[in-house]
């Protein structure tokens, strides 16, 4: 049987950190390193919620908009 596609999580912009996970550490502890695994029912464990094909592809385009637009136009008006 065929695995459904997910993004993968090790891509910077691909994933959300999990909120209920995030509770559950500011509980558990308050270590900036190590921490320790939480039990979570939203994300079984990961810490992240995979973001769909579509919000990838949607925040890609307004980071691009946000920051590759405005420094090109810029550049042309400098080269005019
Ligand atoms: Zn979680």
């Amino acid at each position: 049987m065929a695995e459904a596609f997910t993004a993968t999580p090790y891509l910077h912009g691909n994933c959300e950190p999990c909120p209920a996970c995030a509770l559950r550490r500011e509980v558990a502890d308050s270590a900036p390193i190590l921490r320790a695994e939480v039990p979570c029912n939203v994300c079984a464990g990961r810490g992240y919620l995979p973001l769909s094909d579509a919000e990838i592809v949607a925040r890609t385009c307004e980071e691009a908009r946000r920051l590759f637009w405005p420094a090109r136009v810029a550049a042309w008006g400098r080269q005019a």
